[in-house]
């Protein structure tokens, strides 16, 4: 009876590929799903609108056990609730948008990825405007926000996506690929390619998502653009207030006035905006995941095959 328990338990934990997939089945043994997380308090961030140039105002509240993330737009006559969920994301160049029931609110994807790679679960996130704030094009904000308010453990398990097959989508140029994971939680490698003849060039980036990872290496990597994107965005009358000092802009020799946080900025932020991205699925995402060029539409792509075809582990299930 020892020797069948004992066979049984390390039939669960054998890993005879060292963590690596075995014709697409990971082999290493899932943790289980840690606890739902709020925020102890309500945080504040506010600062100006890219693409309206307004003061926005965003409050983030706590929020009850599977609720998940939700815009609440205060400015509306009636104010609206957008579930912060890829089901209701709209395909617009250049950002995240969501709408439901006719309200829309756009840019929430650094706010997303703050939330998710601190892992705050259930957030209110009140907004006085159609977009968030753009602040200095990270997620830096937010970030000292959460840490400043807390974040309080809640009394149930946050399910799992894990992936399972590897899945891919995009083409030669641009794509994006989940494979199984060989350890826990989500890890990633990316690889921008803006060719060579610019100050952004190639840069590549692996790392495993954890909160304090997140905080150090990606939280306060900016938004970026080509001074020729910058200029074309200008003549069609968008984001005429956003300046060279709130976000990166690209000339030939590299930012104009304005300094790198890391020498690999560009390709940190496409992180970033890529973990929030994947945290419009509602779950803790664990798999590995390659990209190449990928930008918001693949990544949401990729996050649909995934809410499909990933197993869900986890799901609703009480730890108290
Ligand atoms: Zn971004």
């Amino acid at each position: 009876m020892r020797f069948e328990e004992l066979n049984s338990t390390r039939g669960r934990h054998g890993s005879p590929a060292n963590g690596k997939s075995v014709r697409g089945k990971s082999a290493f043994h899932l943790m289980p799903p840690r606890n739902q997380q709020t925020l102890a308090h309500p945080a504040l961030v506010t600062g100006a609108g890219y693409w309206s140039g307004r003061d926005v105002r965003v409050e983030l509240h706590p929020a009850p056990i599977d609720s998940g993330v939700t815009f609440i737009r205060t400015d509306l006559a009636k104010p609206a609730r957008i579930p912060a969920h890829v089901s209701h994301r709209i395909e617009t160049p250049r950002r995240t948008v969501l709408k439901h029931q006719g309200a829309t609110v756009e840019m929430v994807e650094h706010v997303m990825a703050a939330l998710a790679a601190l892992r705050v679960d259930n957030c209110e996130i009140r907004v006085d405007q159609p977009e968030l704030p753009g602040c200095d094009g990270s997620s830096l904000a937010y970030v000292e926000a959460i840490d400043a308010a807390g974040i309080a453990k809640q009394a149930a398990a946050k399910a799992q996506l894990v992936v399972r097959e590897v899945v891919r989508v995009g083409d030669d140029n641009a794509w994006i690929e989940a494979s199984p994971p060989s350890h826990q939680g989500l890890s990633f490698k990316y690889h921008l390619d803006y060719g060579q003849d610019n100050a952004i060039g190639r840069q590549t980036l692996s790392l495993d998502v954890t909160p304090d990872v997140f905080r150090q290496e990606l939280a306060s990597s900016r938004t970026f653009l080509l001074k020729s994107e910058a200029d074309w965005l200008r003549s069609q009358g968008l984001a005429s207030k956003a300046t060279v000092k709130d976000l990166l802009i690209f000339g030939d020799e590299g930012p104009i006035d304005n300094e790198l946080r890391f020498p690999d900025e560009c390709v940190r932020h496409k992180a970033l905006d890529l973990i929030g991205d994947l945290a419009l699925g509602g779950y803790d995402l664990v798999g590995h995941f390659v990209a190449h060029k990928t930008g918001h539409r693949l990544n949401a792509e990729l996050l649909r095959v995934l809410l499909q075809e990933g197993e869900v582990v986890g799901h609703r299930r009480r730890t108290a």
